[in-house]
Formats: C-alpha cells, sequence, structure tokens
C-alpha cells in the first residue's frame, strides 16, 4: 500500500526494523520475565537515534518530523512493546512537553542529554486519590519566600520512576484550586527529597518500573518552571500530552502486529485434521479481523500525529481508543489461534496479551478519552 512515505521515511522504517530484529526483539521475552531492562539497551535505542528524533538539531536533537518518530516507535514496538514505549516517552511525552514548552535554557539544559540517552525522563501527574480528576491534584508547589519553591506530593503509577534521571511533574500552585491551579515544573531525580515509592507489580510491559515517587519539600528554582498555573495552563499541559496517547496507540498497534504475525505464521503451521488450520475459514476470518483491526488503528495514529503539533486533542483521543482497544481484541484473537499454546508462557502470544492490556489506562483510560470525543461532538 502506498502511504506516500517519503524515501527517507521508507529507508527509515527499513532501518529501525533491522535494527528491532537484531538487538531489541531477542530479549524481550528476558525481560518481561527478570522485569528488568537494563541501562545499556537503553543506551542502544539512544545510539541509533531513536531519542530526541523530533528535537530541532540546534538541540542536539535529530530534526526529524512527528511522523518519522511514530514510525520509530511502530517499527520497535512491533519487536517489544517495552521499548517501543521507551522510544515514545523519549520523542513525545516528558519529552514532547520541554520541546513544546520549554525555555530556550531549559531545552539546551536538557533536550541534547535526552537524545543522547544520557537523560530519561518520566512524567507525573497521576496520585494516588487523583487518576482521572487529574485537575484536582494535591501535588502543591509553595514559594519558599526567596524567589523559589518547595514542591511536596505524591505521584502514583510514573512509568520509570526511581530509574529515570528527570521527571516532568504537574502541580498544583500554592493553593490555587481546579485547572487552573495546574502547572509543570522539571524535577532532577537527584534533587534532595525526591523519595522512591513501591513499585507497582504489573500485569503487562514488566520490563519497565512503575511506581510511586513522593516529593517532601524539594527544593525547586523559579527557572525550573515549565508551565505556571494560570487559566488555561492545565489544558495546555494536556495538549502538550496529546503527542503521548499517539505515542502509546502506535505502541499498541505495534503489539498487535507482532500478534498478527507471530498467529500467521503458527496457522500455516500448525496442522490439524490432516491441514493446516490457515485452511480452516474460521482461522482464516478471525487472521483477516485482526489485520482490519490493525490497518485502521495504524492509519489514526499516522493521522492523529500529522493532526497539528502537538497532535489535537480530538484526533489523539479517538487514534488511542481505537488503537488500545483493538490490540487487546487482536492480541486475544491471536491467543486463540495459537490454541492451548498460547496460553503458554513458552509462547510470546500470552505476554503480548498482557502487554496489549495496558493502554486503555495509562495516559488517560479509553472512558476519558470518549468523554472528549463526545465534548467534541456536542459542543457544536
Ligand atoms: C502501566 C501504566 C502506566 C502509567 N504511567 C503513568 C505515568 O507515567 N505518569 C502518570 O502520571 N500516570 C501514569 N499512569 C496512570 C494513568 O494515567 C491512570 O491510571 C489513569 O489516568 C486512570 O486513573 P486511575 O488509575 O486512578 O483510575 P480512576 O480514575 O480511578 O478510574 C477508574 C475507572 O473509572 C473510570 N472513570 C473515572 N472517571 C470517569 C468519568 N468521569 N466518566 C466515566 N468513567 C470514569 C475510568 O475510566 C476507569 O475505568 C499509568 C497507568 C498505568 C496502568
Amino acid at each position: 500500500m502506498n502511504l506516500n512515505f517519503t524515501p527517507f521515511q521508507q529507508t527509515w522504517i527499513e532501518r529501525v526494523r533491522a535494527f528491532t530484529v537484531a538487538e531489541v526483539a531477542p530479549h524481550a521475552a528476558t525481560w518481561d520475565r527478570i522485569e528488568q531492562v537494563d541501562r545499556a539497551h537503553i543506551q542502544k535505542l539512544a545510539d541509533f537515534g531513536l531519542f530526541g528524533l523530533t528535537v530541532p538539531t540546534r538541540y542536539g536533537g535529530h530534526g526529524r518530523t512527528p511522523l518519522d518518530a511514530l514510525l520509530a516507535v511502530e517499527a520497535v514496538s512491533e519487536g517489544c512493546g517495552i521499548s517501543g514505549r521507551l522510544v515514545a516517552d523519549h520523542n513525545f511525552g516528558p519529552t514532547g512537553l520541554i520541546l513544546h514548552y520549554g525555555s530556550p535554557a531549559q531545552k539546551e539544559r536538557w533536550l541534547p542529554a535526552i537524545a543522547r540517552g544520557e537523560v530519561l525522563t518520566s512524567i507525573c501527574i497521576t496520585e494516588p486519590s487523583h487518576g482521572s480528576d487529574a485537575n484536582l491534584m494535591e501535588t502543591t508547589l509553595t514559594s519558599d519566600g526567596r524567589g523559589g519553591y518547595r514542591l511536596n506530593g505524591h505521584k502514583r503509577w510514573i512509568t520509570g520512576a526511581g530509574e529515570r534521571d528527570l521527571y516532568v511533574v504537574f502541580t498544583r500552585f500554592d493553593d490555587q484550586p481546579g485547572s487552573a491551579g495546574v502547572g509543570c515544573v522539571l524535577v532532577p531525580a537527584d534533587a534532595p527529597g525526591v523519595e522512591n515509592g513501591p513499585r507497582e507489580p504489573t500485569l503487562g510491559l514488566r520490563g519497565i518500573r512503575e511506581a510511586e515517587l513522593i516529593f517532601r519539600d524539594v527544593p525547586v528554582a523559579a527557572d525550573q518552571v515549565l508551565v505556571a498555573a494560570k487559566p488555561g495552563s492545565f489544558g495546555k499541559l494536556m495538549r502538550g500530552y496529546n503527542g503521548q496517547r499517539v505515542g502509546a496507540a502506535m505502541v499498541a498497534t505495534g503489539i498487535a502486529q507482532a500478534a498478527l504475525t507471530a498467529a500467521t505464521a503458527y496457522a500455516k503451521e500448525r496442522v490439524q485434521f490432516d491441514r493446516p488450520i490457515s485452511d480452516f475459514q474460521a482461522i482464516q476470518f478471525r487472521l483477516a479481523d485482526m489485520a482490519v483491526q490493525i490497518e485502521a488503528a495504524r492509519l489514526l495514529c499516522y493521522r492523529a500525529i500529522q493532526s497539528s503539533d502537538p497532535p489535537e486533542r480530538y484526533a489523539a483521543s479517538v487514534c488511542k481508543t481505537f488503537a488500545a482497544e483493538a490490540a487487546i481484541a487482536v492480541t486475544n484473537s491471536a491467543l486463540q489461534v495459537f490454541g492451548g499454546n498460547g496460553y503458554s508462557r513458552n509462547f510470546p502470544i500470552e505476554r503480548l496479551l498482557r502487554d496489549a492490556r495496558m493502554f486503555t489506562l495509562g495516559g488517560g483510560t479509553v472512558e476519558i478519552q470518549r468523554l472528549g470525543i463526545a465534548h467534541a461532538l456536542l459542543k457544536g
């Protein structure tokens, strides 16, 4: 199918795929089992040029388009969802917020190091009592009376917490209520008062630590404020976060593609009733339905990433909702094609299903995405 990719993009996809097949995919099952990815692997992703893709070259990045970065996320995710998430985080998500809203000094300080893989970042929004209603968060930044601030709060479900170097922390400024009171600060992980909380024992994507973070009187200088709280600041931050939603949808789609590829190969090999199970129309229809869902999810991702920079909320929510649910359906269907073997940890499908299950939750649940979609439909 001709998707009008540029010659660079066509070559880029092939290069990232080849790298993934050689350096990433062979380790995915091990990282799931030991629930860890070593920093040397993350460095390989950066050395290959997969971080900071959309960061301008003057800030040490690769100066590529958001679609180029998304194509990399897709290719890597087909080999390993965990690695795909790392690539998404270091192009969209926290990296995207610094790129879009950082001062020149903040960009100079952090973006080159992110692109080189020297600084890994996490985004910190969710709290124990505030998930979907993040605009009611209780983490608070208060003035220290000397031109700086102190940060106090408790975050939960922070991807990479305890293993990354820079936290992009959403916080309430003083006691300003509601969304207008929420802004964002940059906090190095080694700042005094940053404490690692317990790790979540997760269903899937186990190579990445999901954990709590506690901020106790953490000193924050004025130049660490990324977005100050004011009317519209929360909406601005959420807009900046749309890239992460599209990135997550692309990871989910890559995982789904991996499941379809495995199921197709298995269906051709597995013989029952003296013929490959791929001869049975029930299996053929299942594979076809999986392909339909993946193709649609993929195109929604490509559309969303090109809707604007950062992506539009509507396009991002549509693609996140569809791709997240498609990935669960596709990986579940792939398990059925594998029969009992799909249920065995000796085959990759159960891992893909566990990995896919996350995407209707992280980055804003599909219910919250649907609320946003409906709001856009109804407001006119
Ligand atoms: C693997 C993983 C990684 C994550 N990584 C990060 C991260 O790096 N940084 C970060 O800040 N957060 C992260 N999160 C947190 C994630 O964003 C939250 O889990 C999500 O926003 C939902 O919040 P909650 O879990 O508290 O669920 P709740 O908000 O308690 O929701 C529970 C259920 O109620 C539904 N619900 C809530 N409100 C409404 C409503 N108004 N209408 C309809 N249904 C509603 C939800 O959709 C959900 O089904 C991660 C989560 C996971 C699972």
